[in-house]
């Protein structure tokens, strides 16, 4: 019987702004958004992905000489190029390179490896009263291999809590509740055909589980905040009136101001970052927006 395996990312100890006390975050491949702002572009794809680090590169051209498939190509003038319809992702590139230039996205972990991996960071929680919180990516897309992990955290008197874009079927998330402790749910955008030009999707899948959610667990929801994009009075209003009708359960609103620190490894994809002309928000116009999501009863912070 093949044993279930996840596709994981990475993962990250010491995290302490997603859920209470100190964390560990897993970062799970896939995702079924195309956010314009995504902060971890390597995690959007359900596979494995080539990240090519310019700056460490010293175009020595022996990952070319490894690759079988003719995939890399480097130009006398110009950057090393990687035909990724061409990759079968055997990773002799990356073995072969001396200068770390080159990094394989994606590692497969069956629920027992992945518990050991978190369990060395189980003193801390206990000390802080933290635990572990699933994000990627979507972790739902994952959702046989994340409901066994989650299981296995709860026998361990683990705290659980799942970060969500809430694009998901219904009965793939009600799964995972059993296990999960703390929900955060992502409110990108209240107008649903914009929801779907800066995301890929509209919204009402989105909506429809955040008021499901909220009627049995505690939910966080976050908005991204971005300048031009998402951050008006009457996106935000919107948003926080349709929060004040989720009842207790609804926490908070955690307003995220946008940020360009995963810009460059849309490069590192070969991708482009479509939003480079954007700015982070003013700190003055963040304090405005969380005044006016606290002026519908909704708590509010800044930041995760
Ligand atoms: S082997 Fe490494 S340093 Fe050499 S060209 Fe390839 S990526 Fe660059
Ligand atoms: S992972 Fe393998 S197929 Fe892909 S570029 Fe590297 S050597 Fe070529």
């Amino acid at each position: 019987m093949n044993e279930l395996k996840g596709l994981i990312y990475n993962l990250q100890p010491f995290a302490v702004h997603d859920g209470p006390g100190i964390r560990t975050l897993i970062y799970m491949k896939g995702c079924p958004l195309r956010c314009l702002w995504c902060s971890t572009p390597q995690t959007q794809k359900m596979g494995y992905e080539i990240i090519h680090i310019e700056s460490h590169c010293r175009k020595c051209g022996r990952c070319a000489e490894v690759c079988s498939n003719g995939a890399i190509m480097i130009p006398p003038e110009g950057n090393l190029m990687i035909d990724r319809k061409r990759c079968t992702y055997c990773a002799k590139c990356i073995e072969i390179c001396p200068h770390q230039a080159l990094e394989l996205a994606g590692k497969y972990m069956t629920v027992p490896e992945l518990f050991d991996e978190i369990e060395k960071d189980q003193p801390f929680f206990r000390r802080s009263n933290g635990g572990i919180t699933m994000g990627g990516g979507e972790a739902t897309m994952q959702h046989e291999f994340v409901a066994e992990f989650l299981k296995k955290c709860k026998q361990h008197y683990i705290h659980t809590a799942m970060e969500t874009c809430g694009h998901i079927a219904w009965e793939h998330l009600e799964k995972l509740l059993t296990y999960l402790d703390l929900i955060y749910l992502d409110i990108k955008h209240m107008d649903s055909p914009m929801h779907k030009t800066l995301t890929g999707v509209a919204n009402d899948f989105v909506l429809d589980n955040a008021r499901k959610v909220c009627s049995s667990h505690p939910v966080i929801f976050r908005i991204p905040v971005v300048p031009g994009i998402n951050d008006s009075y009457e996106n935000i209003s919107a948003t926080a009136k349709f929060a004040a009708a989720m009842g207790e359960n609804l926490l908070r609103i955690e307003l995220l101001p946008y940020h360009q620190f995963g810009a460059q490894t849309y490069f590192r994809l070969g991708r482009k970052y479509e939003l480079s002309g954007i700015e982070p928000p003013e700190d003055s116009h963040m304090r405005r927006l969380k005044i006016l999501v606290e002026s519908f009863g909704i708590k509010a912070q800044i930041g995760g």
